[in-house]
């Protein structure tokens, strides 16, 4: 009988820590992969498009309007994300800092090539980064501290089409 009750106990207890486990990867985990990149869509950097009438999310500005590039479709950035606050933006109002020392979507380690040096991307669909801002002031401190060029985002876009 004791034998019995200790069973049920430990088989709980392995249950319940496999559920908080699943729990805490699943808060842990990035809400979607980008829909042409595949990285982790961070939350700072959101950007949602409509592509050829579909809704769909980008890792980052930068690979929305890659996007049109490629693919030649009809990219319309829908909603951009304020990089320090996670706040939604309009892209109407919204202000870019392109070419920053900043970017959420560099997290792989460049190759090793046969000089031992890290290999150098001469394409990265994302960058040079392109960070969004609700207000002029707010992109000019970020470029203050880390580089890159503050423009509105509709500017940002043209330079893609
Ligand atoms: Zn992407």
């Amino acid at each position: 009988m004791r034998g019995k009750t200790f069973l049920l106990l430990f088989t709980a207890l392995i249950l319940v820590s496999g559920l908080s486990y699943a729990g805490w990867r699943y808060l842990q985990a990035p809400d979607h992969n980008c829909t042409a990149c595949l990285r982790p869509v961070h939350r700072n950097t959101v950007t949602k498009a409509l592509v050829n009438g579909k809704h769909k999310q980008y890792c980052c500005p930068a690979c929305a309007l890659s996007d049109h590039q490629q693919t030649h479709a009809t990219v319309q950035v829908t909603s951009l994300t304020e990089f320090t606050t996670g706040i939604t933006l309009h892209p109407e109002t919204a202000f870019i800092v392109r070419g920053s020392d900043r970017t959420s979507c560099t997290h792989h380690q460049a190759p090793i090539g046969p000089d031992k040096q890290p290999v150098h991307a001469h394409f990265d669909r994302c960058s040079p980064s392109l960070l969004a801002f609700s207000s002029r002031e707010k992109a000019v401190a970020f470029a203050r501290e880390h580089g890159g060029k503050v423009m509105p985002f509709a500017d940002t876009a043209a330079f893609f089409q």
